[in-house]
């Protein structure tokens, strides 16, 4: 689905200096596949995302999705962010409804694919609320949504569930897999960037690390578990010490 070959990126720091965030990286999203990418805060896991969602471009290497170079965001390809980035003056329904809004899809058409997809993640009856009236698990149910109501065929979820107490990051993390587990999205694969290994293995086929300064592919783990995974079997304590 996604193929990333040879990419680098420096950003110029204040004093002016070009830094290089990512230095020579190869990556790749197979069809099917769920990827976790660990690393350090500051390897440039969020600079990776941004380039594949086509927010930013590389400043060399190729970027491609289903074998066409990413030149901007491209309407298969939908992210989830840490901090939800709604829109506080927008009801549920409307935050859900823009991304629909970009694909210029009608309006009667948005409001029912709206509906159907916060029943699918279990906000039925809060399309009217504001964002503020809402928890943090709630809040980022939305983000979700927003993403998911465009049938993405990737989905990027930069640290989504970091900002949500362990219990409430984990049920979303799970309902998550069980729409992708059941194919009742239409996603053919996920890409989460995270810095905490425990939600790697749970949710991951295979993990990639990303090393600092500046990044690069440093490791590779692939994960022959079956799902659902205990978090406390010895094959996962295994892959975490
Ligand atoms: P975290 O775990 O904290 O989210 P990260 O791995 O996602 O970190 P990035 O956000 O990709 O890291 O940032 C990598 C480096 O690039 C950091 O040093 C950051 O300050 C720098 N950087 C990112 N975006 C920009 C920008 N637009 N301009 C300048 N520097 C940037
Ligand atoms: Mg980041």
């Amino acid at each position: 689905l996604i193929a990333l070959t040879h990419v680098s990126k420096s950003f110029q720091s204040a004093d002016g200096v070009p830094r290089a965030v990512l230095e020579d990286v190869d990556f790749a999203l197979a069809e099917g596949e769920i990827v976790a990418l660990l690393g350090k805060s500051g390897s440039g896991k969020s600079t990776l995302l941004r380039i594949i969602a086509g927010l930013i471009p590389a400043d060399a290497g190729g970027a491609r999705y289903r074998g066409r170079e990413i030149v901007g965001p491209a309407s298969g390809i939908a992210m989830v962010f840490q901090s939800f980035a709604l829109f506080p003056w927008l009801t549920v329904q409307q935050n859900v409804e823009l991304g629909l809004e970009a694909q210029g899809v009608a309006p009667d058409e948005r409001t029912q694919r709206a509906d159907a997809m916060l029943e699918l993640i279990g906000l039925s009856g809060f399309g009217g609320a504001l964002p503020r009236e809402l928890s943090g698990g709630m809040r980022q149910r939305v983000g979700i949504a927003r993403a998911l109501v465009t049938d993405p065929d990737v989905l990027l979820m930069d640290e989504a569930f970091s900002a949500l107490d362990v219990l409430t990051g984990e049920t979303l993390r799970n309902d998550i897999l069980e729409l992708w587990e059941e194919k009742r999205i239409p996603t053919r694969g996920i890409l989460v960037v995270s810095h905490n290994i425990q939600e790697a293995v749970m949710m991951a086929d295979r993990i990639i690390v990303l090393s600092s300064s500046p990044g690069r592919i440093s490791n590779e783990i692939r994960i022959d578990l079956q799902r659902p995974r205990d978090p406390d079997s010895a094959e996962v304590r295994g892959l975490i010490d």
